[in-house]
């Protein structure tokens, strides 16, 4: 069926699945028709090999399709397992709960197993509810917790949540990084979690440590539980195993999800304190209070085990806070070379590269013209002849933000980043001549922009 249907792929979306994407994917020239995947790489249907900046949204830190995860499942699989049970314990994810918390804090002693992001933030707000009995959750500007109703009521973009009303009542909003606002909602008292990205995955906008301890100890104070969600931050994406290990600071309940299965199987976890995890399963009639069909797959568990040795066997860690640390170097060298490139920021290989106005009267028309009709457009330009021009896959980093994305697989190589560096320089410095392609590229972006609204 793959053999004799490939090439339908837009056609089929257009038809059946989302036909607005579809439409999206070929404005910007993303239509293309990938066939095969292994490490950084990709392939598409004529052969050409393309560098992969965006592992799938963070879940391919180790690669796509490694082998060792690949060996593992199908180990599993051949074996016939008796999975999904139910009434039992499954020896996989016992194994897996058993070294998800070797490398976290002694505090985080119980896991939850998930089959997403979202829904793993759904279980700290519930278990945030039931423990506190209190009922406000506090979140930040620009957040990202996933889309489901409860994690959706966290998110900090008007963009994702107009229409969806009612969302959760009572969750208030504050501004990234200012402790005044947190401890001014904390003091109300009735506050049951503050849930926080160490490194937002909307715009890359970086908590520093300072402002993580003393969140946690406000929190502490108030009688708060502090939600860490490393969704996106975890599994060595930042230089560290967790984003949490480079301040010390330690969560009541840390959320994990995308790259614990190796990109292979919808996996997430959620670790807690006991004293939290028995205000919920408070007795043995609600033992199962909480829980998933799919939560404790035997695919996902086997993956995750496969997934963690993967990462320490091959040094994944240090390799992402190594050529993170050559990447940010190159391309803060460029941020000093060319006027559009405002800052450039990251931990690890979660890089986030803003563009802003530039200075020259030229370059400034340009700019400005593009933003009358809608903010984040020049950095969908850059992304475009990336692909298109160099085979490089990367994204803008959210609605309305003028910020490009990298969070490639940690497997990435000194000639990878040069691969980016190379392209990406000749992009931005065809950006800085105005009148020229990249801003024809902006204009008809703006013109489809305001044909939609
Ligand atoms: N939390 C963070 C920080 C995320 O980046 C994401 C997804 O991008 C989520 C939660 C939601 O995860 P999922 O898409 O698996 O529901």
């Amino acid at each position: 069926m793959i053999e004799g249907r490939q090439g339908e792929n837009l056609d089929l979306h257009s038809r059946h699945v989302n036909p607005q994407f579809a439409k999206v994917l070929k404005t910007i020239g993303f239509d293309r028709v990938y066939t095969r995947a292994e490490g950084p790489y990709l392939w598409d249907q004529e052969g050409e090999k393309y560098l992969d900046m965006l592992a799938g949204y963070g879940v391919f830190n180790i690669g796509r399709n490694h082998p060792v995860v690949r060996q593992a499942i199908k180990d599993v699989m051949d074996a016939e397992p008796a999975a999904l049970v139910q009434m039992e314990p499954p020896l996989l994810s016992g194994l897996l709960a058993e070294k998800l918390k070797e490398k976290v804090p002694s505090s985080l002693d119980t896991v939850y197993f998930t089959n997403s992001g979202t829904e793993g933030v759904e279980t700290a707000i519930k278990y945030a509810h039931r423990a506190t009995r209190r009922p406000r959750i506090v979140h930040c500007d620009h957040a990202f917790h996933g889309l489901s109703n409860g994690s959706l009521s966290l998110n900090g973009d008007h963009h994702f949540r107009d229409g969806f009303d009612p969302l959760l009542a009572d969750c208030s909003k504050i501004p990234f990084g200012d402790l005044d606002a947190l401890e001014t909602e904390l003091s109300r008292g009735d506050v049951a979690a503050f849930v926080l990205e160490p490194i937002q995955g909307k715009g890359v906008f970086i908590a520093d440590n300072e402002y993580l301890l003393e969140a946690r100890e406000l929190c502490t104070k108030n009688g708060t539980l502090f939600v860490l969600d490393e969704v996106q931050t975890g599994f060595g994406r930042t230089g560290k195993l967790f984003a949490m290990e480079h301040s010390g600071v330690e969560p009541d309940i840390l959320v994990l999800s995308k790259a614990l299965s190796g990109g292979f199987i919808p996996v997430g976890a959620v670790l807690t304190r006991r004293e939290i995890y028995s205000k919920v399963f408070d007795n043995m009639e609600n033992c199962v209070i909480h829980s998933s069909t799919f939560g404790q797959g035997a695919f996902a568990m086997a993956a995750g085990l496969a997934t963690m040795h993967v990462i320490e066997q091959e040094g994944l860690i240090e390799n992402a806070k190594k050529q993170g640390d050559v990447l940010l170097e190159g391309l803060r060298d460029l941020a000093q070379k060319y006027e559009l490139i405002r800052e450039v920021r990251g931990c690890g290989l979660m890089i986030g590269i803003e563009f802003g106005r530039p200075r020259s009267l030229t370059l400034k028309l340009g700019w400005d013209l593009a933003h009358k009709v809608n903010e984040g457009l020049f950095g969908q330009a850059i992304v475009m002849p990336l692909l298109g021009d160099h085979r490089i896959l990367t994204q803008v980093a959210g609605h309305g933000l003028e910020v490009i994305k990298l969070i490639p697989p940690l497997v990435l190589s000194d000639s990878h980043v040069n691969w980016f560096l190379e392209a990406f320089e000749k992009v931005v410095k065809r950006s800085h001549r105005f009148p020229g392609p990249i801003w024809e590229v902006t204009t008809r972006l703006a013109k489809h922009a305001l044909s939609r609204s």
